[in-house]
């Protein structure tokens, strides 16, 4: 097999090691924040809306739900603490697509691609009203994001994305009325940000942003306190019980202490195990891992540019995806995408040395310039990976209990369009949202153990094959792409 940059131009192990010695095994983002605590549930309350699940998708949904109803009692419960999970150790790229970038959507949803687009950007334009509204201290940076190549075969990808899309404009909700796509050469690229892998990029300018997740997350919870919503932490909820509820149409919410009466629910446990049956095999548990380094000095910072500081991902299969920090660390996450038999979520998987070693290795390929910048944090999260790789959402027991689930690791944005789909279907009069072919539609479900693991294995493998031979794709990716599974990042 031919061999990626990352292979040709590779660093000392040596620095790899020295560099991640200080590293502490942590989410950067939450250890940059001062957590807020909440109660545990301890006494039976009932409510209007009980929303289980306190990452962005449930903290969405309990301030939207309070916006447009002051008057009703909304109860959120969350198993740990607000944040804790993928809501607080992203990349923080909060971007306007809903369906996992354009070439999933069109392929998905031909006739409603472009509303899907529109409300994608909508969807951006109001978090950033939100943010600019509530005051929300986030670090939100709208700057737009860079698809980078680096390799040949990428180069040819970026000019048909860039061609496909040259046309493309801001729509009427977007601030700037520039194109929203340009492609730039190498050294129009490398002019940018300093780096000897760049071969091409592809600016998105309107429809990305960056955020600190977990100050978004925490900002999202002081909102709902703010508006009136009761927040209970380390209240995991055990069932849901619709056969006898407490009070007529509606649902009981348990959790070990005591119980939640609420007339709707809204269900945001992304990747952990659905409360209700039907989700269970919808998703599996996929580990992403990432670096943070120490903050960069003026000089370092000079000596890569970066000044336009866009979010930047690179075009492979299995990619990274990196970015600046207000104070001006990098973050630099992704690649190794590990699912572990059995599809469960646990902690001892979050620490895969070797993955470690890979990516900062990758990252000095990226910025040799860089050599004496070390790493403070790394950690990992789970992606609620579905087969359609976009969220899918859903209302069941006779529309008293909704979910949106499967953001496939592009949830910072569209959780709070899934919060308003969620809040739709409750409220159960058909919206623009509900009547989508997205939403009323579902994927398909990842078959059982052993199955689920032999499949993603041989597909992570021939990925990988893929990117290590101009990314043509072998039978099995094929095989995938003609029955609409196929995955191309
Ligand atoms: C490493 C990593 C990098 C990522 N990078 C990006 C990125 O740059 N851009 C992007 O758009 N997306 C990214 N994502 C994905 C994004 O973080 C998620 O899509 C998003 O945070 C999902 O939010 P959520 O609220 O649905 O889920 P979560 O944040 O996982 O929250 C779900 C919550 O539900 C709670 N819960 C679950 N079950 C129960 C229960 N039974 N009772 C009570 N509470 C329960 C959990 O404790 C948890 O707090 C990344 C994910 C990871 C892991």
């Amino acid at each position: 097999m031919a061999s990626t940059v990352f292979e040709r131009q590779r660093p000392s192990a040596a620095l790899v090691e020295r560099a991640l010695r200080p590293s502490v095994q942590a989410s950067f983002w939450l250890d940059d924040v001062t957590a807020v605590a909440h109660p545990r549930l301890d006494a039976d309350v009932t409510c209007d809306l009980a929303v289980v699940g306190g990452g962005y998708s449930g903290l969405w949904t309990a301030l939207l739900a309070k916006q447009s109803e002051p008057d009703a009692r909304v109860v959120l419960v969350e198993a740990r603490t607000i944040g804790w999970a993928a809501s607080g150790r992203n990349g923080g790229f909060c971007e306007a697509s809903l369906t996992h970038g354009e070439e999933n959507g069109r392929s998905r949803f031909p006739d409603e691609y472009d509303t899907l687009e529109r409300l994608g950007l909508r969807n951006l334009d109001e978090i950033e009203q939100t943010v600019s509204a509530l005051g929300f201290d986030c670090d939100f940076e709208r700057n737009g994001a860079f698809d980078v190549a680096t390799e040949p075969h990428q180069v040819d990808w970026l000019r048909e994305a860039a061609g496909e899309a040259g046309d493309t404009v801001a729509s009427d909700e977007s601030a700037d009325s520039a194109p929203n796509i340009r492609f730039l050469d190498a050294d129009a690229m490398r002019a940018e940000v300093a780096s000897p892998t760049y071969r091409a990029g592809l600016l998105h300018s309107h429809d990305s942003a960056l955020v600190h997740p977990a100050k978004l997350a925490f900002e999202l919870a002081r909102a709902c306190v703010d508006a009136g919503v009761e927040i209970f932490e380390h209240s995991p909820v055990t069932a849901l019980e619709t056969a006898n509820p407490s009070i007529a149409d509606g649902v009981d919410v348990r959790t070990a202490r005591a119980k939640v009466t609420a007339r709707r629910v809204a269900l945001g446990t992304n990747v952990f195990p659905s409360l209700l049956k039907r989700n269970l095999l919808a998703t599996v548990p996929v580990y992403d891992y990432v670096l943070m380094t120490q903050p960069l000095s003026t000089e370092q910072l000079a000596s890569i540019g970066w000044h336009g500081r866009q979010g930047i991902g690179d075009s492979a299969n299995q990619f990274h995806y990196y970015r600046l920090s207000a104070d001006n660390r990098i973050l630099f996450g992704g690649y190794d995408a590990v699912y572990h038999y059995g599809r469960r979520v646990r902690s001892k998987y979050e620490n895969r040395p070797e993955t470690f070693q890979r990516l900062a290795s990758h990252f000095f390929t990226t910025f040799p310039q860089l050599e004496d910048v070390s790493f403070t944090h790394r950690w990992a999260g789970a992606i609620d990976t579905c087969s359609r790789f976009c969220a899918f959402y859903g209302s069941a027991r006779g529309g008293r209990i909704a979910y949106a689930a499967g953001y496939t690791g592009l949830g910072v944005g569209a959780t709070r369009f899934g919060a308003q789909v969620m809040l739709d279907l409750l409220a159960g009069a058909p919206t623009e949202r509900t009547e989508l072919a997205m939403v009323r539609s579902a994927p398909i479900p990842f078959p059982p153990e052993p199955l689920a693991s032999v499949g993603i294995q041989a597909t992570r493998w021939s990925l990988n094959r893929a990117d290590h031979n101009q990314g043509k794709r072998n039978l099995i990716l094929k095989t995938l792409d003609a029955v609409g599974l196929g995955f191309d990042s």
